[in-house]
């Protein structure tokens, strides 16, 4: 038997080992768009896919600014793994744990399973990182738990809405319009002031200044107090007359203000990758990925090896529609990958496009847009872009996660 028959006949006798890290949009997309193409009635691969994440389920991240702000959205927006349905199957494995290394040499992932001391080592067929960027609180809740999340969710929505003084959210780019504008409009009795240290709010974003002026006019109109050119220089806990902590806020350009939260939203997110070789990374520690996906060829057994989401090197504002495109990239060229080995068939890769910058911005009851076609706000981008839940349903069914209707 040639060499080839007998690679044929050794991979179609077992499943392929498919080791993705990171559950969320750009994992999830892979997963999902994997086992599609594995299914397929006419050409059926074996597949084995393991999921492996710190959380014990997905979170929509998207939705943080009204999961923090309403206890009844909080439910919503982080759903167990055991929950989503579409992956419920013998061939799905999910592992809660932490990815501590990743030998491309010898496919070999070393993780750290949530409750076992001891590290242990899977081997894999093809490995995708789709583990996102590193996020600060309260950017974003930092339990591992849905019911920890509940929790630590609970506690910041019950410390911002039973504020006297103003809540003060520090940081104008999206993140903290959108915590700003949730709050204000979830709770109106709440005033919030959202504080930035240009003279425009998205102001380290590659957007045209029409964009930033438009977000600034839409904060206003939530009902947000804005206040641009403010750089936090110190905040102090003091105490009110009625005894309770507040914090005594003061800014570089001498104004000070009492608040009675600072909420956070100004810091940098650092990529999630400290288990890749270092030759896999940029000085930044983004993935530098091949257009197909793979790794750069410079990394053993580069090819078998995948990054898709937050985590790459590529154009673009870091978005979740991105993400999830990357990750069914990264599926179905896997799945060429399959085909090659198993029926000796010239792969067809899916290339990743240059992205242009673009953003969906969500402020309170309005939304805000603006790509290549040009800039758009009002209700009806919001319910374009976000219906009425942040997005939660437009991506739930984008991944098909409730089930692959036939
Ligand atoms: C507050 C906020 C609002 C946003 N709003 C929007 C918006 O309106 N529109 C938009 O398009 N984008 C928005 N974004 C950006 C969007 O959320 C990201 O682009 C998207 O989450 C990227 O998805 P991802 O799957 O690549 O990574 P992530 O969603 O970050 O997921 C990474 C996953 O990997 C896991 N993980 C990380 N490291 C490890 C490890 N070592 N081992 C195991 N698991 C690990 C994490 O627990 C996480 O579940 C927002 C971001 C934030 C923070």
């Amino acid at each position: 038997m040639g060499s080839c028959v007998k690679a044929v006949a050794t991979a179609a006798a077992t499943s392929y080992r498919v080791l993705i890290a990171g559950c969320s949009y750009s994992g999830l997309s892979a997963a999902v768009n994997l086992l599609e193409q594995c299914d397929k009635i006419e050409s059926p691969v074996p597949v084995d896919i393991i999921i492996v994440d710190e959380r014990d389920g997905f979170y929509h991240l998207i939705g943080s600014p009204l999961a923090l702000a309403a206890r009844e959205y909080s439910e919503k927006a982080w759903v167990e793994f055991k929950d989503i349905k579409v992956l419920q199957r013998p061939n799905v494995r999910f592992v809660q744990g932490s990815l501590g290394k990743v030998d491309p040499g010898s496919k070999t992932a070393t993780i750290s399973e949530r409750g076992n001391q001891t590290p242990r080592q899977e081997k894999y067929d093809y490995f995708i990182a789709a583990t996102g960027l590193r996020r600060v609180w309260p950017v974003v809740p930092q339990s591992l738990s849905r019911k920890l999340y509940l929790m630590e969710a609970g506690k910041h929505i019950s410390a911002v809405t039973s504020s006297t003084a103003p809540v003060l959210v520090v940081g104008g780019g999206a993140v903290g319009i959108e915590m700003a504008a949730e709050l204000k409009v979830t709770h109106p009795h709440v005033n919030v002031t959202l504080a930035h240290s240009r003279d425009k709010l998205l102001s380290s974003e590659p957007l045209p200044d029409s964009a930033k002026e438009c977000a600034g006019d839409l904060v206003v109109g939530s009902g947000v107090e804005l206040l641009l050119n403010h750089r936090l220089a110190d905040s102090k806990i003091i105490k009110d007359e009625a005894g309770r902590d507040v914090y005594e806020v003061e800014f570089t350009n001498g104004h000070r203000m009492v608040a009675s939260e600072v909420v956070m939203a100004i810091s940098r997110s650092i990529p999630s990758t400290a288990f890749l070789p270092q030759e896999a990374l940029n000085e930044e520690g983004l993935v530098n990925v091949r257009a197909t996906m793979q790794f750069p060829d410079n990394v053993p057994n580069a090819a078998s090896h995948f990054a898709s989401g937050d985590v790459i090197n590529w154009s673009g504002i870091k978005r979740c529609g991105a993400a999830m495109h990357e990750g069914k990239l990264a599926a179905l060229n896997i799945y060429q990958l399959m085909q090659q080995q198993q029926l000796g068939k010239e792969p067809e890769f899916n290339l990743l496009a240059e992205i242009p910058p673009m953003i969906g911005l969500a402020v309170g009851k309005t939304a805000l847009s603006c790509g290549p076609e040009g800039m758009s706000h009002g209700p009806q981008v919001m319910k374009l872009f976000f219906e009425d839940d942040l997005g939660f349903r437009i991506c739930w069914d984008h991944l098909r996660l409730g089930g692959i209707k036939a």
